[in-house]
């Protein structure tokens, strides 16, 4: 089951709303590869077209370089889990399990072994006779993840399968999907809206919006380094603070900045400095004072892990940082209080908001 996805051109439009605008991607076999983008911005939409619900107008996709387009759905070898669990109902988990198996005509001793484990690998293995109905929302999903991978399909897609979970769980379900996919090494295509369920799981992230890829790569390639201000916002808990481009130079509230990359202006676009709360520092912290803001304290709130400050800018913009639970100073910080910021160069990043 290797896998190999290469996907070409591939456009999709509902009358004149452009779903899918020239779609190019390939995924590498064994890949966990995240479809990552806001609501309405084609994920689905090529997921679709992937698992052949859908088709586009033109493109092309290869896996392991056959013609994909051209099979019907139940010929493509596609594990699916989606958000409902799509389970059939009053049936037992052994039996959801078994169902792609009898589809395929597997004789009953090997349908048997086959079930217990994939049962045994999301860990369900002592429920394999109860009635799916009887089911809490977490074991449905490790139920439809054990009948999407039990005849080893070349092909995983997921669709927002932990959505339907509450917060803890589906921290937990994200945890157990990597493990799986560290095992099994199944070519995976995930989709989610959730930034951070992203950052867990994949090996590549491509962002999507507006029925484009606005960027792929690796989890710490697009938090480092986000191509544009959309993905730049779109990941991690970003502010962005103007940036002047004059002729001496980058500066910030009339100090100069000194930023990670030369910035390339396109048409004379205005940079934006991202600014993470996680990145600023403070007080005698090592420093670089060209990248220094003096900006005022509005607030603190201690959150267990850490303390959330809130600062004002020079220009009134208010902005959090985020500190460990031992800063150093933290009585010093009332209202009103001035506080000296400063942005290391390696994360002084710039971004224009041109795609
Ligand atoms: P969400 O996270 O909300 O599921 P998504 O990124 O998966 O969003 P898609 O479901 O791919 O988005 O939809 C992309 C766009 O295409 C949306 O604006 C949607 O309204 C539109 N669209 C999808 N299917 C159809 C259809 N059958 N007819 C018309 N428009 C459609």
């Amino acid at each position: 089951m290797p896998g190999k996805v290469e996907i070409r051109n591939i456009r999709k439009s509902y009358g004149s709303f452009v779903a899918l605008n020239d779609v190019s991607l390939d995924i590498a076999p064994g890949e966990f590869l995240t479809l990552l983008g806001p609501s309405g911005s084609g994920k689905t939409t090529l997921l679709n077209v992937l698992a052949g619900f859908v088709r586009p107008d033109s493109g092309s996709i290869t896996i392991d370089g056959t013609e994909f387009l051209t099979l019907p759905p139940h010929k493509r070898n596609l594990g699916m889990v989606f958000q409902n669990y799509a389970l059939f109902p009053h049936m037992s988990v052994g039996r959801n399990v078994g169902y792609p198996l009898r589809l395929r005509g597997v004789p009953a001793t090997e349908i048997e072994r086959r079930v217990r484990d994939a049962l045994d690998l999301v860990q369900m293995a002592h429920l394999a006779d109860r009635s799916v109905d009887a089911l809490s929302g977490g074991q449905r999903q490790r139920v439809a993840l054990a009948r999407a991978i039990v005849f080893e399909p070349s092909i995983l897609l997921m669709d927002e399968p932990l959505s339907a979970l509450d917060k803890k769980l589906r921290e937990h379900m994200q945890l157990e999907l990597k493990r799986l996919h560290n095992r099994l090494g199944t070519t995976t295509v995930y989709v989610t809206h959730d930034q951070r369920e992203a950052l867990t799981l994949s090996d590549r992230i491509a962002v999507v919006n507006g029925g484009r890829i606005a960027q792929l790569g690796t989890p710490d390639e697009i938090y480092d380094r986000p191509r544009n201000k959309f993905v730049a916002d779109f990941i991690g808990e970003t502010r962005f603070l103007p940036v002047e481009h004059g002729a001496s130079g980058l500066s910030l509230y009339g100090r100069p900045l000194k930023a990670r990359d030369e910035w390339k202006s396109f048409d004379g676009d205005t940079p934006w400095l991202v600014v993470r709360p996680e990145r600023l520092r403070w007080y005698g912290e090592e420093a670089d004072a060209a990248n220094r803001i003096d900006a005022e304290a509005t607030g603190i709130i201690y959150q267990g892990d850490s303390y959330l400050v809130t600062v004002r800018m020079p220009d009134g913009v208010e902005i959090d940082l985020r500190r460990g639970p031992d800063i150093a100073g933290k009585e010093l910080l009332q209202r009103g209080q001035p506080v000296h910021l400063w942005l290391d160069r390696e994360h002084t990043i710039l971004v224009s908001d041109k795609p």
